[in-house]
């Protein structure tokens, strides 16, 4: 019987230390999973104790994913400790927000090297273990700002509106080697990113989303969980927005 465990996998999870992430590798640990996790500035001690008390292996490795190396040096690093990588998720993002007339070129470049040259770097390296395994999953984190747009946004819009190319692209180069490539595109969720926002602009996002609320970060986990689970085997290529409806 397919089911939602990912007993016996290993995953890389990047930006996994707080936010969407953290969740992600919670859910991850919970179903059963082995994981190999980033941290930048925001410590992996918890996460490596979770994975103690919860009886699987958490292994954590300092990496600006920005970086190219780093991404190379985390997948490899992880792939050495953890035997495998079965799934990789590319969920690490910034954002530097301001209209493009005020936009620097630091602000530009910043945005587009984390939020995917990363998925660029990490799903390269990755791409190679998972071709000779001849199985795996890449779920790579968008927004509904990469099919929407959003004002103020354009280095980030333009980012992941990249990241949805890119996932189409590769699930299209590598689906004959059983790898599925996904996307999963948030709406508005409760995260640090988004608790700098000023209030007016909260205001505004809760009144376009028709569920009526933000989405909270186990929102965004389990359908990362299902679409890397063996319950989406025949879904790749898939854009899957966890947005309460805005971006319909
Ligand atoms: P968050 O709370 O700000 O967390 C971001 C995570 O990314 C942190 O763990 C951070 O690590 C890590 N990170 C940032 N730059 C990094 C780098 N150069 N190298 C390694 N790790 C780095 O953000 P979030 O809301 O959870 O967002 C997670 C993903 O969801 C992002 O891709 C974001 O674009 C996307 N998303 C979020 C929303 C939302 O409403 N929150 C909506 C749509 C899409 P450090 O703590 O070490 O910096």
């Amino acid at each position: 019987m397919k089911s939602l465990s990912l007993e016996g996998k290993t995953a890389v999870i990047t930006g996994a230390t707080r936010g969407i992430g953290r969740t992600i590798a919670v859910e991850f640990l919970k179903a059963g999973c082995d994981i190999g996790v980033n941290y930048n500035r925001t410590p992996a001690d918890d996460l490596v104790e979770l994975a103690e008390q919860l009886g699987r292996r958490c292994y954590a490795v300092p990496a600006d994913v920005s970086k190219v190396e780093d991404c190379e040096r985390l997948v490899s690093t992880t792939a050495a400790e953890l035997g495998k990588i079965d799934i990789l998720v590319n969920n690490a993002g910034i954002t530097r927000d301001t209209l493009l007339m005020r936009m620097d070129n630091e602000a530009w470049d910043s945005v587009i090297e984390t939020n995917m040259r990363s998925v660029f770097a990490c799903s390269r390296a990755a791409v190679k273990l998972m071709m000779r395994a001849r199985s795996g999953v890449i779920v790579n984190i968008t927004s509904v700002s990469g099919i929407m747009g959003n004002a103020g946004q354009c280095n980030y819009s333009a980012s992941k509106a990249g990241i949805i190319g890119f996932t189409k692209s590769l699930a299209r180069e590598v689906s004959s080697r059983n790898i599925r490539v996904v996307a999963v595109a948030p709406g508005f969720v409760t995260t640090e990113m988004t608790s700098v926002l000023p209030d007016a602009v909260r205001e505004n996002a809760l009144k376009v989303i028709p569920l009526g609320r933000f989405g909270q970060t186990e929102d965004i986990a389990h359908a990362v969980l299902f679409l890397a689970s063996p319950l989406a085997g025949y879904i790749t290529g898939e854009v899957l927005r966890v947005d309460g409806g805005m971006a319909m």
